[in-house]
């Protein structure tokens, strides 16, 4: 019986676990073994970290959840590899090392958030203790207001400045400054004291979106109460002052930084050919260049569609393809038949946003054209994308 392990239940991981019960269906625990190892006992729905800002979202959901028709969970961090052995070293909960024997490895140990140095200042929405952090400190700053006759200096404690014009940034900035008014209404001011700002260093907000479509989005923030500072370097926040590149100054009671992700620094102790963003590269099968057993897919992997170069962005809309395809290869490993299944690029330049409660905005770009879905329904496919990456729907 041959035997594969996933490593890592993020996104791709699950998605992968799901396609291989597609394709295997009653032959798992006879023709194959499946393990999925993961450092922790739930899939992290990062997608949602925002919310934990405003209330207590469950973000976890357990991997035993995606685990059925046989597969096995193990939970265990990795810490090395021998491919000549075909083995995994697990360091296990009791600190105990565990070796695991593979046939074919998949590593799909994702990515970090890029901490921003504590030197300058603020909190970088990273973890959920973090975002718990950003709650703590706003709900203290409407209490400093509250005590502060000073209007200049209330409005100043009452605005929040959020660094990083990606997805993460917008839907902070929607979802924050619709609960930071309600919050600051409810404790006797005027939510219209409130202001957030969203800075981003780049020309337009969302990278490949055409410039008519980032306008678009911009009026939908404004008209939530949102500022937009593009081509706005921030270099630091000290003293409740916000320093941007160019000389300007802002005076907020907050900065969070939302700067992106990067891949699993652990990607690096491994011995596998690497970009320069250490991203592992693979061939159009989804193999590790030289280690034709062992698999890389989602965050951590560079996948280029061959025909076009297209890169796959490190996004859960191109790891849930490569999952699926990755399965179907997988099937005619394991039972020595040939096959032709190569990567694809997402066929369609797609963006899914969250504007807060009850609002989205969806791009979709195919043919040329452009197509734009806002309000409730862009709210629903926003929240349905979310269900689907984690497999809930
Ligand atoms: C705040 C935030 C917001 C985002 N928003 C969006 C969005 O709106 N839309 C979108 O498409 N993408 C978004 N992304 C990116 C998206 O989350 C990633 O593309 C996706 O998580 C990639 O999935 P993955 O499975 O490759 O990696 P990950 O989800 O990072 O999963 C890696 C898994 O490996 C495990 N692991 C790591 N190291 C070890 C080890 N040594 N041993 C064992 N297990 C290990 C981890 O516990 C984790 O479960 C966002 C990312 C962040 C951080």
């Amino acid at each position: 019986m041959k035997h594969i392990v996933v490593l890592g239940g993020g996104f791709a991981g699950i998605n992968l676990v799901n396609g291989l019960i597609k394709e295997f269906g009653h032959s798992i625990g006879k023709d194959v073994k499946i393990t999925l190892v993961d450092k922790n006992s739930f899939h992290f729905r990062k997608v949602l970290l925002f919310k934990m800002i405003i209330e207590d979202a469950n973000l976890k959901v357990p991997l035993t959840r995606y685990c059925t028709n046989g597969v096995e969970y193990l939970k265990g961090e990795v810490t090395t590899f021998h491919h000549t052995k075909k083995t995994i070293t697990l360091k296990m909960e009791n600190e105990q090392n565990n070796t695991l024997q593979y046939d074919y490895l998949v590593v799909a140990l994702g990515s970090v958030v890029q901490e921003v140095s504590s030197k300058l200042g603020g909190i970088t929405l990273s973890s959920i203790k973090a975002a718990l952090d950003i709650r703590q400190k706003l709900q203290s700053l409407i209490l400093q207001a509250k005590a502060e006759e000073n209007k200049e200096v209330r409005k100043g404690l009452l605005c929040v400045a959020i660094v990083g014009g990606g997805i993460t940034g917008i839907e902070t900035a929607a979802e924050l400054t619709a609960w930071f008014k309600k919050e600051v209404q409810e404790a006797g001011l005027h939510s219209n004291e409130v202001e957030v700002i969203l800075f981003d260093s780049k020309e337009h907000l969302l990278r490949g979106v055409p410039v008519k479509v980032s306008e678009k989005l911009v009026k939908e923030l404004n008209r939530l109460g949102i500022t937009i500072r593009v081509k706005t370097k921030v270099k630091q926040f000290e003293d409740g002052q916000i320093q941007c590149a160019d000389g300007t100054t802002y005076r907020v009671g907050e900065c969070i930084w939302t700067p992106g992700v990067k891949v699993n620094p652990f990607i690096q102790t491994l011995q596998f050919p690497l970009t320069k963003e250490h991203q592992i590269l693979v061939t159009d099968t989804y193999s590790i260049q030289g280690y034709p057993n062992i698999f890389a897919i989602g965050d951590c992997a560079r996948i280029i569609y061959r025909k076009t170069n297209q890169v796959d962005g490190m996004t859960c809309k191109e790891a849930i393809p490569q999952a699926a395809r990755l399965s179907k290869i997988l099937k005619n490993e394991v039972y020595g038949n040939s096959h032709s299944i190569t990567h694809k690029a997402f066929p369609i330049k797609l963006y899914c946003i969250s504007l807060g409660p009850d609002n989205g905005f969806v791009w979709a770009q195919k043919w040329g054209l452009d197509f734009t879905i806002s309000g409730k329904m862009g709210a629903r496919i926003r929240e349905k994308t979310w269900d689907q990456a984690s497999l809930l729907v």
